[in-house]
């Protein structure tokens, strides 16, 4: 890969506010034309960093390349980037025609061209026939469109969102989340956006990076970060997981034992530094739990005893909780089907999963 496909690339950034270290010396690479996702819980340093990127911030020590060029000292301005704010913040006396042409009649252009890209902006992000309309006049998904036409329009190869559906309601959302994603991959320039929501993370993602404690905890695909989790953080913040700590009493290399107090399980490893005696955790998603009235026999399975405690039925799914033999909570989650409870409070049980299902993190 060329110095030209990097279109960002952090060198141990960090900014620090007073006593405060919002962000502590992070390295992330984004390539170009990735839609790309900065997620992580409240107060973790997500702002920070893309404010860092878009020259809204200077950093405290550290560095911003942009399509390999040092911008660390330009303002944002300067920058080849364009930001969407998570208010709507479009001016209220103006037409949608008029608040997505504002950049462009800063920059003098000529009248037919503000008119041409504005009209063409306007069919990308599916505003056809809305330009005369006020603000006021608009849902807030179509005011998120305006917003997003108006950053789109300068032509900045790098489009910077800060939890840009945070103000729409649960279907807007999901339904905004797949037009983001459409209208990137037309455009073809990188997203960087932040969001809290793992699923508005996982819909519109190529890559994701988790951020807390203004850190990088962990990056990949929606795909590694969900089923291959190497940190407990990433494991328990991602979907829902059961997480067992343990000591290690085996491990050659890319498979390792652990004993969990009450039983030993066999989880695949991927860590040639493991030692005998380490403390770790396994982590196995509630879906990929089952529950058997027996020990379920054959080498790629792993089990552990459990009492039944109840099921919470939640539509397309239904949540079994069970008591481990030391009490720790766990819970399965099945497709909902048939309509009676399947399990008596009290039942004893084995919880089972495929061997290669589990993961283990130390740390
Ligand atoms: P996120 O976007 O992940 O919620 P932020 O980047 O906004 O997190 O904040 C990271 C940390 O930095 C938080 O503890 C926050 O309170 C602190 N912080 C952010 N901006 C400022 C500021 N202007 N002054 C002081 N502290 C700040
Ligand atoms: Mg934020």
């Amino acid at each position: 890969m060329t110095e030209q496909d990097i279109a960002v690339e952090t060198l141990a950034l960090t900014k620090r506010y007073g006593a405060v270290t919002a962000l502590d010396a992070v390295d992330v690479t984004i390539d170009s034309g990735q839609y790309f996702v900065l997620l992580g819980p409240s107060g973790g340093g997500k702002t920070t960093l893309l404010r860092l990127i878009g020259g809204f911030v200077r950093p405290t020590a550290g560095q911003v390349l942009l399509h390999g060029a040092d911008v660390s000292d330009l303002p944002p301005n300067l920058r080849p980037t364009a930001m969407v704010f998570q208010s709507y913040a479009l001016f209220p006396h103006m037409t949608v025609e008029r608040n997505v042409g504002y950049g462009l009649r800063l920059r003098k252009l000529p009248r037919a061209d503000i008119e041409r890209r504005v009209g063409d902006m306007l069919a990308l992000v599916g505003l056809d026939g809305l330009a005369g309309r006020m603000p006021h006049e608009l849902s807030g998904g179509q005011q998120q469109r305006v917003q997003l036409a108006r950053a789109l329009v300068l032509e900045a190869d790098i489009l910077l969102l800060d939890e840009p559906l945070a103000a729409l309601d649960a279907k807007l959302r999901k339904d905004m989340c797949l037009e983001l994603k459409r209208i990137q991959e037309q455009v073809g320039i990188t997203f960087i956006h932040v969001t809290h929501n793992q699923e508005e993370a996982m819909t519109v993602a190529d890559r994701i990076a988790l951020i807390a404690d203004g850190r990088l905890v962990e990056e990949g695909s929606p795909r590694e970060i969900y089923q291959r989790p190497r940190k407990r953080f990433t494991a328990d913040f991602v979907g829902e997981t059961n997480i067992f700590d343990g000591t290690v009493t085996a491990a050659d290399g890319d498979r390792a034992t652990v004993d969990l107090g009450f039983a030993g399980v066999d989880v695949p490893a991927d860590r040639p530094e493991l030692q005998t005696g380490a403390a770790v955790a396994v982590s196995v998603r509630s879906e990929l739990l089952a529950l058997f009235d027996a020990a379920p026999a054959g080498d790629d399975w792993q089990s552990m005893p459990a009492r039944y405690v109840k099921e919470i039925y939640l539509g397309l799914t239904t949540a079994h909780r069970l008591l481990l033999p030391n009490e720790t909570e766990v819970v399965v989650q099945d497709l909902s089907h048939g309509e009676r409870p399947a399990f008596a409070a009290g039942q004893p049980l084995y919880l089972g999963w495929r061997a290669g299902d589990a993961c283990l993190h130390t740390d």
